[in-house]
């Protein structure tokens, strides 16, 4: 029998068609990108992440990649220092905390992997996300950011908007952790990092479009898909 799980991401599919995530260029923008997008859009990420790649091609006196320079990398976020890092970061929102947690990222990959995200990617998907959990400031949907979009594991990120679908059509209580949703996804789904992905990028949109702080339901795609009673909201206190 078909499980809801794929019941939602064929819905979702057939209405949108596929998404095309994730926008950044290199495996390691999609890890900067990752640390940074906590509580912010991802413009304002895109801003970031293009000042850390201008001054990394200046600094190695190229235009671009593609010129023979290096790119941006960790050991260029290294050398940068938490200080510079805090200044090109800006646009990102809470920088002073964000630049301390990308710089720890960066010192972990340069010192225990040499700087080669290949080295840190070739194990399987928990491996890597306990390796990434391990270090502070990094939480599961940054790890699992990382391993599905930057390392291409089998591995659900299970965000707020995930949730929050979820939860309205009682297919999970509001009160669940990130754990649960990520398990309601995994145990459901083939372990598939390019089904994986797209069904984040399809659940984001979704999320965005029609499931918002106030649900838009007339029109969603998910409709079909609601209990009797339409969707239920967290109960307010
Ligand atoms: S039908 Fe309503 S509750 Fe369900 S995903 Fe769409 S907007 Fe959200």
């Amino acid at each position: 029998m078909i499980s809801t799980a794929t019941k939602v991401v064929e819905t979702l599919l057939s209405a949108f068609g596929p998404q095309k995530w994730w926008p950044a260029e290199t495996p390691f923008e999609v890890c900067v990108g990752a640390i940074l997008a906590q509580n912010t859009n991802w413009k304002n990420v895109e801003l970031a992440i293009s000042n850390l790649k201008r001054l990394s091609a200046g600094e190695s006196g190229v235009g671009s990649r593609g010129s023979g320079g290096k790119g941006l990398d960790a050991e260029f976020v290294v050398r940068l220092g938490t200080a510079g890092l805090e200044e090109v970061i800006r646009p990102a929102g809470t920088f002073r905390v964000k630049a301390k947690r990308l710089m720890r990222f960066c010192k972990w990959l340069v010192e225990e992997h040499g700087g080669s995200l290949e080295r840190l990617f070739d194990r399987g998907p928990e491996s890597l996300r306990e390796a990434l959990l391990e270090i502070s400031g990094i939480g599961p949907e940054t790890a699992d950011a990382i391993a599905l979009y930057a390392a291409g594991k089998a591995t659900f990120v299970a965000d707020a908007y995930t949730h929050r679908i979820l939860a309205r059509h009682g297919w999970l209580d509001w009160e669940s952790g990130y754990d649960d949703v990520r398990s309601w996804w995994m145990d459901s789904l083939p372990r598939d990092a390019a089904l994986y992905n797209e069904a984040h990028a399809l659940l984001v949109k979704t999320a965005k479009e029609f499931c918002k702080a106030k649900p838009k339901c007339d029109g969603c795609p998910l409709q079909k898909m609601l209990p009797d009673g339409g969707a239920r909201e967290r109960e307010r206190w």
